[in-house]
C-alpha cells in the first residue's frame, strides 16, 4: 500500500515557507491507518518495550493504537501546562525561540524500555528533548518510531547512536 498518496502538502502552514504534511487523509481510511500503524510497530516487535511515550498531539494518535496492539503502556508527553498532577518538563529550542514538553513524575521507572513515537520527524530537535527527558528519569530508548520523515533536515543526525524507524521518507 502507498501510504504517500494519503499524506496532503499544506503549503504555507503554519507559516509562510513551511510545507505542512497533513496526515489527516491517511487517518481518513481506514486501511491506510491500519496499515501506517502496523508498520510503525514492525521493527520493533519481539523486542523489550515497557512503554510508548508519545508526542502531543499527533503522536497520540499513532502510539495509542500502537501501544495496545504492542500491549504497553502509555506515556503522554505534553505541552506546558496540560497534564494536571506533578510533573517533569524538559525545555527545547526550536526555530524559533523555545518549547516545553511535560510528562507525570510517574511516567517513566528506573529500566523501563521506551518507544518514542510521533508523527514526523523534521529537526528532530523534539525527538532528542524526549530521549534526554526518558533518560534523566532513569529510562532506557528503545528507540524511536516516526511516520513520515523529513530526510533534506537530517534529523536522523540529532538522534546518532539511537535507533530511527521510519516509514514515508521525503
Ligand atoms: P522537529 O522537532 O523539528 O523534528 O519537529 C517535529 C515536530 O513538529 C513533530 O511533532 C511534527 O508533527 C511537527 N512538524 C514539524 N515540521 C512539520 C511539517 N512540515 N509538517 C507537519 N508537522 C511538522
Amino acid at each position: 500500500m502507498d501510504l504517500k498518496k494519503f499524506i496532503r502538502d499544506v503549503p504555507d502552514f503554519p507559516k509562510k515557507g513551511i510545507i505542512f504534511k497533513d496526515i489527516t487523509p491517511l487517518l481518513l481510511n481506514a486501511e491506510a491507518f491500519k496499515t501506517a500503524v502496523r508498520e510503525m510497530i514492525s521493527p520493533y516487535r519481539g523486542e523489550k518495550i515497557n512503554k510508548i511515550l508519545a508526542i502531543e498531539a499527533r503522536g497520540f494518535i499513532f502510539g495509542a493504537a500502537m501501544a495496545y496492539e504492542l500491549g504497553c503502556g502509555l506515556i503522554i508527553a505534553r505541552k506546558k501546562g496540560k497534564l494536571p498532577w506533578e510533573k517533569i518538563k524538559k525545555t527545547y529550542s526550536l526555530e524559533y525561540g523555545e518549547e516545553i514538553l511535560e510528562v507525570h513524575r510517574d511516567a517513566i521507572e528506573s529500566g523501563d524500555r521506551i518507544l518514542i513515537v510521533d508523527d514526523l520527524i523534521a529537526t528532530g530537535g523534539t525527538a532528542r528533548a524526549m530521549a534526554e527527558l526518558v533518560e534523566e528519569m532513569g529510562g532506557e530508548v528503545a528507540g524511536f518510531s516516526f511516520l513520515v520523515e523529513l530526510t533534506f533536515l537530517d534529523g536522523r543526525k540529532v538522534l546518532e547512536g539511537y535507533r530511527v524507524e521510519t516509514i514515508i521518507k521525503y
